[in-house]
């Protein structure tokens, strides 16, 4: 099964990815996490990527495309997985079909502008595995420490109110545009990101049934 989950930055997408990770096995490919990697580590794409995820850019797509071929060329992907926060525009959906990916459904988490803004505002990111909280709402075990790798949890830089902004209007401008280009495939599926975690999560359930 290859899905795609399409939304804003802040809708949720990440915390659905792991739920669904743990209940189907798939592998997760969050081009926002292997960028954060590179960056941590200092290779060239990592660099070059700093520059725009701090003003909350898009990376380009030739660097995109590149690091999306090799991830699915890798072994954990022959059964399928899971793309978070990948395609973001036209060109990568494009750039995908021509390798001959197959998606079965694009899951669009569907919100208002100002819940993400809130939403914004309490995430906490894990530094080593990227996986996501908030403080009110999807709290860790232990404060500042993540459930899943022992990792500690900060703000993103990107997420602070200025540049979340900015990511909403590259968001409608270049992203929403895949919303269209799924729907006219027969792929596109929506459900209510405005709910709580568990709750978007049955609803991603009942699409996955359906397939
Ligand atoms: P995310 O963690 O998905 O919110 O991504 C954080 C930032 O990484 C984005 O604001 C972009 O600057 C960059 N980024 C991640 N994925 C992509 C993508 N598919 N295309 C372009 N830029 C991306």
């Amino acid at each position: 099964m290859n899905l795609i989950l399409l939304g804003a930055p802040g809708a949720g997408k990440g915390t659905q990815v792991d739920f669904l990770t743990k209940e189907r096995g798939l592998p997760a490919i969050s081009t926002g996490n292997i960028l954060r990697a590179a960056i941590k580590e200092g290779t060239p794409t990592g660099l070059e990527a700093q520059k725009y995820i701090s003003s909350g850019r898009l990376v380009p797509d030739e660097v995109i495309i590149g690091i999306v071929r090799e991830r699915l060329s890798q072994k954990d992907c022959e059964n399928g997985f899971i793309l978070d926060g990948v395609p973001r525009t036209i060109p990568q959906a494009e750039a995908l079909e021509k390798a001959g990916v197959e998606i079965d459904a694009a899951i669009l988490l569907d919100l208002p502008d100002e819940l993400i803004e809130q939403r914004m505002a309490g995430r906490r990111t894990c530094i080593d595995c990227g996986a996501s909280y908030h403080v009110i709402t999807r709290p860790p075990k232990a404060e500042n420490i993540c459930d899943e790798c022992g990792g500690e949890l900060t703000r993103r830089k990107d997420d602070d109110p200025e540049t979340v902004r900015m990511r909403l209007k590259v968001y409608h401008e270049e992203t929403e545009p895949l919303v269209d280009f799924y729907k006219q495939r027969g792929r596109l599926f929506v459900v209510d990101g405005s709910r709580s975690p568990e709750e978007t999560n049955a609803q991603v359930q009942e699409v996955l049934e359906k397939l």
